[in-house]
């Protein structure tokens, strides 16, 4: 309580509920106490604190994650950073925003489009997520197959160690090469090795225009081809997302786009840029669905209507969250030339063990959003829900894929590690984690295989 004073530091059970989670089911845990700091000094008083006393530290912006990242897990105190919520600078002349870890994605979208500026990670959570988490998580999102994921533009960082220290890493400096760059080891670490309290962003100038489309296919593979002609033509879209025909019919329910619900995939595709370039891409792309065998392909009229296509893509959650009570959203990534095969292997595991399935997700980068559709309160449905991502996992693996394209490893993904990682390099990893936490304070029990205690020494 001295550390920040009464008001800013919650002891109540009823107050530490609503941190007890975030946004993955089946993950649940009481901290003893949720702090919220507003400085960087306050957050280095507070881990300096912690690190005399022994106490886990649970970094947190707004509770998205789908992972299980900030779920105290061993208990300790959840460092609730939202309050750090300032735009510090919009810098014009190096096209950079300096921001607080608590602002959240949309607010800095919105607020650099006031001057001609452009942010380009979208996670689909970005009207709440904090750019803290999205830093921490490295996350993605549509357009990440034309401009990349969060790590992409992160130029610089302040950031506070578990034993207090504040660091800062990289600069405003569009070319800067001086010593580790521990930037890009910050971006994903998912507040293992430090919590971050200032952010550098590096900017875009805002597309001038855009147009979107939709295609639909009877087939899996004809839309997989269609991805692939696309990509080789060569055009690289600003988006390029696909829904299987359970997601598609859920979303038509929940978005009446007037879109047939009878075929097996749609493709949803935004180009954006000089009005000339969009044009010609788009009719070029409606082109190659067309000959892949596309059943219909429609070209929103205006930008409002390509606006309620994506708002459709981005409401899948929602939409499938009617059907029934525990949505248990995924994360994998294969080479996108197996994405096909790899849908195919999902539906093939999910019939096998009883669950159903709905995939969509980001069809121009591989990465694959296999949700199962459940009831957690029933255990045996529960189980069979894991088995099968057991086996989706390792199908991912074996198509040359990996565990997690953005979400992030967390507790969900942390038993995998041993699949995706050989010995060597996830000790490599550990001394990492070693140097920057040797207590293991922060953020205990994420990332690493559950079976190694010694991540706690
Ligand atoms: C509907 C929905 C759609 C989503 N869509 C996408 C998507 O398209 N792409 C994608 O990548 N993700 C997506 N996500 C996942 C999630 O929103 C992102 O991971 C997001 O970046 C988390 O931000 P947050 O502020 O909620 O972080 P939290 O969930 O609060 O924390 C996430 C992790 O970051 C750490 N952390 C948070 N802040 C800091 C900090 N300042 N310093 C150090 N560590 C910190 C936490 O300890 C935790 O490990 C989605 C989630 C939902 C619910």
């Amino acid at each position: 309580m001295h550390l920040l004073g009464p008001d800013r530091v919650l002891t109540h059970t009823a107050q530490l509920v609503p941190y007890s989670y975030d946004a993955t089911p089946f993950y649940q845990c009481m901290p003893q106490a949720v702090v919220r700091p507003v400085t960087a000094q306050e957050v280095a008083r507070v881990l300096r604190w912690c690190s005399a006393h022994g106490v886990p530290v649970v970094p947190r912006g707004s509770g998205s994650g789908l992972s299980g990242g900030a779920v105290p897990v061993e208990g300790g105190v959840v460092l609730d950073l939202k309050g750090m919520d300032r735009i510090l600078e919009i810098d014009r002349d190096n096209l950079t925003a300096t921001v607080e870890p608590g602002v959240t994605t949309l607010r800095l979208g919105e607020e650099v489009a006031r001057y001609g500026l452009f942010y380009p990670p979208d996670p689909g959570s970005y009207v709440v997520s904090t750019l803290g988490g999205n830093v921490a998580e490295c996350s993605g999102g549509m357009r990440g197959l034309k401009y990349g994921v969060t790590r992409d533009y992160v130029l610089a960082l302040e950031a506070v160690l578990p034993s207090g220290e504040i660091i800062h890493t990289g600069s405003k400096n569009a070319k800067d090469v001086a010593g580790y760059d521990l930037t890009r080891l910050l971006v994903g670490s998912e507040g293992t090795l430090a919590v971050i309290t200032q952010i550098t962003l590096r900017l875009l100038p805002k597309p001038e225009s855009r147009r979107t489309a939709l295609a639909l296919f009877d087939d899996m593979q004809q839309a997989a081809h269609a991805v692939s002609r696309i990509l080789q033509d060569p055009i690289v879209p600003a988006t390029l997302e696909f829904m299987d025909r359970t997601t598609l019919e859920v979303v038509e329910e929940f978005a009446h786009l007037g879109m047939p619900t009878d075929v097996e995939a749609l493709l949803l595709m935004q180009q954006d840029g000089p009005a000339p370039v969009v044009d010609r891409d788009m009719e070029r792309m409606a082109e190659i669905c067309r000959r892949e065998g596309a059943r219909q392909v429609r070209v929103a009229a205006d930008e409002e209507e390509g606006q309620r296509f994506l708002a459709a893509r981005r409401a899948t959650l929602p939409a499938l969250a009617r059907r029934r009570p525990t949505i248990v959203l995924e994360d994998a990534t294969v080479p996108r030339s197996r994405l096909a095969e790899m849908v195919g292997r999902i539906q093939d595991i999910a019939r096998r063990h009883g669950v159903q399935m709905a995939t969509f997700g980001h069809a121009g980068d591989g990465n694959l959003h296999p949700t199962a559709l459940a009831d957690g309160r029933d255990a045996q449905e529960r189980e069979r829900v894991q088995l099968a991502f057991a086996d989706i996992f390792q199908a991912a693996l074996d198509l040359g894929g990996t565990i997690t394209g953005e979400h992030g490893v967390g507790l969900a993904k942390a038993p995998y590690m041993v699949r995706r990682f050989d010995a060597a390099t996830l000790e490599a990893m550990r001394a990492v984690k070693r140097a920057f936490d040797p207590q293991g304070i922060l953020n205990p029990g994420k990332i690493f295989p559950p079976d190694h205690p010694e991540e706690r020494r």
